[in-house]
């Protein structure tokens, strides 16, 4: 999962924290800083991503219009989500986190807590996954539940352009392809597939990194190496 940064409150032209008279207004906000991608599944969805709540807006009405308090969910992960109070402390977040370092994505679509991890983390990482429902598939999967499929669709295409790379690779053309990879990747989504797969390769992980807007800087090293963002994680 990719670790954000949704950066300070955006600010007015007089240098005023801005103020949104409405949650959905921040929507555009927090898709130039952090690209139309679901915080949670890391779809990318142009059209349906909605504001997302950490703390539901119903049981918090004061965080409501929080800049702090929102990311940006696809209607599965936000619905399924839902409004139940939540004791931050609990999970792991990709705001906070470097949830890259928390999962482990497989070809047949699944997503799986990191066992290198601690027994607590690994707990907050499960209850993360089970907070958004991102281990629905094919036994509990709806047609308009797509993420595990996308899921799958994407780990294939990723193999698939990792096959291509190292053919670009072996005949001398790794760099022209390393450019290319970059935008490839951003517009397809599935951020830490893409790093997962490219693991050998830090000067494309570099390009895929750059390439989705809003990735947290401080979650890599210089050589793109998964690094912790917290005391935890
Ligand atoms: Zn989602």
């Amino acid at each position: 999962m990719r670790p954000v940064d949704r950066g300070e409150s955006p600010k007015e032209e007089d240098g005023s924290a801005r103020i949104y008279t409405s949650y959905g207004k921040a929507r555009r906000d927090l898709i130039d800083r952090m690209g139309q991608y679901c915080s949670y599944c890391n779809q990318k969805l142009p059209a349906s991503l909605a504001v997302e709540h950490v703390q539901p807006k119903s049981l918090f009405p004061a965080l409501e219009l929080e800049w702090e308090n929102f990311l940006l969910a696809c209607t599965n992960c936000n619905s399924t989500k839902g409004n139940k109070p939540l004791n931050l402390n609990d999970y792991l977040w990709p705001d906070v986190h470097n949830t890259d370092l928390a999962f482990v994505y497989t070809q047949d679509g699944k997503v799986h807590v990191n066992t290198n991890l601690n027994s607590q983390l690994q707990q907050k990482a499960q209850n993360l996954l089970d907070l958004v429902g991102l281990e629905k598939y094919e036994d509990n999967y709806t047609a308009s539940d797509r993420r595990w499929k996308n899921r799958k669709n994407t780990f294939s295409k990723v193999a698939e352009s990792l096959k291509l790379f190292e053919s670009a690779l072996s005949k001398g053309a790794g760099e022209e392809f390393t450019n290319v990879l970059g935008n490839y990747a951003s517009e397809n989504g599935f951020f830490s597939i893409w790093l997962q797969i490219f693991t050998n390769y830090p000067q494309v992980r570099k390009k895929i990194i750059q390439s989705f807007v809003g990735t947290a800087a401080n979650a890599f090293d210089i050589n793109t190496n998964a690094i912790s963002r917290t005391d935890e994680l």
